[in-house]
């Protein structure tokens, strides 16, 4: 019979934040552009900001540093990433839960939220429908419930693997579900997840105890914050984690999440694979105040100050967002995006053109297909990724070298990007896409220093389009 996990803390567990200090750092007065200029040369030689000089550069809100910010976070991208965005979509599995936090539609006290939970069968289906156009990377999505206890997530990803059509398959599903115990963790580990994502909503903790009703599970601040270094400790070498910006000062979730990264740096050796931040969209039955939302400025601010901060972080921009303001946002230094997603719980086979409100979580801003994002990409001078390479070849957590070593990305990822985008407009595309992809393919390869291992690329793009060979990697 299923269960709610028990909520076992890891034995170091720590609350390391500190509401007085970050807020303390933030009434600073505007600070000297010189030192924020010298704050934006560390970040430029890649190495990772303490939470007091994330502060810094959250404080100067003079437009002119705003744009050297802007544009300090353009280069680290370009610098660290290249231009490559990686692609996935988000795959909502049940609306049962136990939680009551305010902003979400799930929520227990939520009456009108239509609850249901895919069967496997039902799983399947719309896996199909996402291998169909042509997706390679899937975040399955959880609300809390027994229903939803560490087997049956781990039978989920299981059935996830094992659909096959054409030439379609998922390489990698990542989890965004509950906290786990480290049990919990070593189980669906072994079913072969990538990432596993809890975001803390807000670090703060009075907005924390708001916002999440006591007496529910969710509203244990430690045991969540202590969520992912259980997943680290239990195996779980990539963890994401993520603010919910809306509920408190952007400013304050933008240090706590530089807090958390740099935590689990100095505790496990490693930092978050991924960071996200999720603005509070509108939400079936929910009514909040906006006195903490976000402006589009703000919102830009917080992800070129996210990406000085973490230099080495994977930086997730979701469809929450509206098409215009993630075209701008993208070349902040995001590296990945979902596109074509739908979150109804099987919307993407039931859901028709438009949202259904009642069915899901909360209004997404953006609902063009896949293949319309990807010629976007495409146009903006992109090359849009399913690489899964590294998680597959075991470099991920500790021995995920990507960055430390010289070259890697012009070695392994531009490459591996490339083969999975060929294998996109050969299998999936619309023609104007194919167009434009293998336009982009001709002028990436014209870039790529000539040897044995261009020679090698060209043939393996050539064994993708014309020898039909899928999953070749470097
Ligand atoms: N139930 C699990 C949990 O709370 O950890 C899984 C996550 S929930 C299904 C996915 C995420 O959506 C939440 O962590 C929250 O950050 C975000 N979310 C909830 N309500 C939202 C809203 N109204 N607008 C935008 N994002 C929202
Ligand atoms: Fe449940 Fe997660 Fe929604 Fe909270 S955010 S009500 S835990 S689904």
């Amino acid at each position: 019979m299923s269960t709610l996990t028990t909520m076992t803390l890891s034995p170091r567990a720590t609350d390391f934040i500190d509401d007085a200090h970050l807020e303390g750092l933030l009434s600073a007065s505007r600070p000297d552009p010189a030192h924020v200029r010298q704050i934006i040369d560390k970040s430029l030689a890649k190495e990772p900001l303490l939470v007091e000089e994330a502060a810094v550069l959250l404080t100067a809100d003079e437009p002119e540093l705003v744009e050297e910010i802007f544009q300090a976070a353009r280069e680290l991208k370009r610098r660290v990433y290249g231009h490559r965005i990686v692609l996935f979509a988000p795959l909502y599995v049940g609306s049962h839960c136990v939680n009551d936090c305010v902003y979400c539609a799930f929520r227990r006290s939520n009456g009108t939220a239509i609850r249901r939970t895919l069967s496997l069968d039902e799983l399947r289906g719309q896996v199909e429908a996402l291998e169909r156009v042509g997706h390679k990377r899937l975040i399955l999505v959880f609300g809390e419930h027994p229903q939803y206890d560490a087997d049956r997530i781990a039978e989920y990803v299981r059935a996830v693997y094992g659909v096959k059509v054409g030439h379609g398959e998922i390489r990698r599903v990542n989890i965004n579900a509950a906290p786990l115990d480290h049990e919990g963790y070593r189980r669906v580990k072994e079913a072969g997840i990538g990432t596993y994502q809890i975001f803390m909503e807000t670090y703060h903790h009075a907005t924390y105890a708001a916002t999440h009703p006591a007496g529910t599970r969710k509203a244990d601040y430690l045991y969540r914050l202590d969520g992912v270094s259980r997943a680290m400790e239990a195996g779980c070498d990539d963890v994401g984690i993520g603010a919910l910006f809306g509920l408190h000062d952007w400013r304050f979730e933008v240090l706590g999440l530089v807090a958390h990264a740099r935590h689990l740096q100095e505790r496990h050796g490693v930092g978050p694979h991924t960071i996200s931040f999720p603005r509070l969209r509108p939400a079936a039955g929910v009514r909040l105040d906006d006195r903490w939302r976000v402006s589009d400025r703000d919102f830009k601010r917080l992800v070129a100050i996210l990406r000085l901060s973490v230099p080495y972080t994977g930086l997730i921009l979701t469809a929450r967002e509206r098409p215009h303001l993630r075209r701008e946002v993208m070349a902040f230094g995001v590296s990945q995006i979902d596109a074509g997603s739908r979150i109804e719980i099987g919307g993407y086979t039931e859901a028709g053109d438009a949202q259904v409100m009642g069915r899901e979580q909360f209004l997404l801003g953006d609902i063009r297909g896949l293949d319309e994002v990807v010629r976007e990409l495409l146009s903006d001078g992109y090359i849009p990724s399913w690489c899964t390479s590294c998680y597959r070849l075991g470099r991920t957590g500790e021995h995920f070298m990507e960055f430390a070593i010289p070259g890697f990305i012009q070695r392994f990822c531009t490459p591996n990007a490339l083969m999975t985008l060929m294998e996109y407009l050969t299998d999936y595309a619309s023609a104007p896409t194919r167009a434009a992809g293998e336009a982009l393919i001709a002028e990436e390869l014209a870039h790529l220093p000539e040897g044995l291992h261009k020679a090698e690329l060209v043939r393996r793009l050539e064994r993708i389009r014309r020898g039909g060979e899928r999953d070749l990697r470097f």
